[in-house]
């Protein structure tokens, strides 16, 4: 993996004319997964893993052609990140053996002051359903802790900029630090703990935090959640503890469904995306979600752009704040209503 980063990012490519495959990097993580006898399945109708790779001439790939100065910045940030989730991947040896399966309210109140203290914003829980799951990935566990950083507004609203990919950057890097420290915790108290991937993973992030109930699938496909809104990134622990506290579990519904009322009169990421990618209604998938961006057409220009991020910046919850745009909306009684459905029960097979 590292040598991969090396060549992407220092040497400018792998010597092909497509530059390095950072899919192919996330499937030798995937292989991890053969060191289990059994996993949670994905649902039949799983959406497969949406792929990074862009059949983008090398020398339009913003990230393969930066100066020397920008290499080293990136550097800073990818050796942690890789260095990380190597060791998570890693974590997915087949040989822990948990010796707990229920957590105490303390033993939770610990990990989230443990998670905040490390740099998460918020801290979710979920039974993952099975159509959360990508299809051909599965989960050595069922439940998830679900955790978002923030990423800071400046360096964001320069959309699309080398500066903000390297916020992202940063992003994913905290995330991937976050979730190894929280694993291993959980994993000393005697719980099976497997940190996902802060990049690509097995699971679809922003699904899983809006059953979390930590916000709600905004039009750009994004997670919109109090405070920053989508200046967020996703990442998620899989572990065994049965009695985490989900909604559900606490026999709350997420309050933050009212926003896609709000995105079905905003529609500004629509308007501002670049290349129209995003879909002027969410679309309905076969797995029973709803699809509101074309990725081939918003990769290729990600690619090309720094990782663009426009539709993040534009978004109105980004801008002035979660808080703010809910005191002023009054509803919208004409806005499509749907829901992110959870899957049958999940059943180890
Ligand atoms: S820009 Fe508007 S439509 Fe797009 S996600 Fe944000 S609130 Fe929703
Ligand atoms: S990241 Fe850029 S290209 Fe992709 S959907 Fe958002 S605005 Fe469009």
């Amino acid at each position: 993996m590292f040598k991969q980063l090396f060549n992407t990012i220092i040497r400018g490519g792998d010597g092909t004319d497509r530059g390095p495959s950072l899919d192919s990097m996330l499937e030798q993580s995937d292989k991890h997964l053969n060191n289990f006898e059994t996993l949670v399945p994905p649902a039949p109708n799983s959406k497969p893993r949406t792929p990074f790779d862009a059949d983008v001439p090398k020398e339009q790939i913003t990230m393969l052609n930066l100066t020397a100065q920008q290499r080293l910045k990136v550097m800073s940030k990818g050796i942690p990140l890789f260095a990380n989730m190597q060791i998570g991947a890693r974590m997915y040896d087949g040989k822990f053996q948990p010796i707990k399966s229920t957590a105490s309210p303390e033993f939770i109140a610990e990990l989230e002051t443990m998670a905040r203290e490390a740099g998460a914003k918020d801290i979710g829980y979920v039974k993952v359903p099975r159509n959360a799951i990508f299809q051909d990935k599965g989960l050595p566990c069922e439940y998830a802790v679900v955790f978002t950083v923030e990423m800071d507004k400046e360096p964001m609203s320069t959309a699309p900029s080398f500066e903000c990919q390297l916020e992202a950057m940063d992003g994913y890097k905290r995330m991937a630090a976050i979730s190894k420290k929280l694993a291993n915790f959980m994993r000393k108290n005697g719980f099976a703990a497997y940190p996902g991937m802060a990049l690509g993973g097995l699971t679809d992030y922003p699904h899983l935090a809006e059953l979390a109930g930590l916000g709600a699938i905004g039009y750009h496909g994004l997670l919109i959640s109090s405070g920053e809104g989508a200046r967020l990134r996703i990442n998620t622990i899989y572990t065994n503890i049965t009695n985490l506290p989900t909604l559900e579990a606490q026999g709350k519904e997420n309050e933050h469904l009212w926003v896609r009322d709000f995105c079905a009169m905003c529609k500004k990421c629509i308007r501002k995306c670049p290349v129209e990618a995003i879909y002027e209604q969410p679309e309905p998938r076969g797995d029973g979600g709803m699809q509101t961006i074309d990725h081939a057409a918003c990769r290729d220009y990600f690619t090309r752009n720094y990782g663009c991020a426009v539709c993040l910046v534009v978004c109105p919850f980004s801008q002035v704040g979660y808080e703010k745009v809910k005191s002023h909306f009054k509803g919208n009684p004409q806005a499509p209503q749907f829901r992110i459905p959870v899957s049958s029960v999940v059943k180890f097979v």
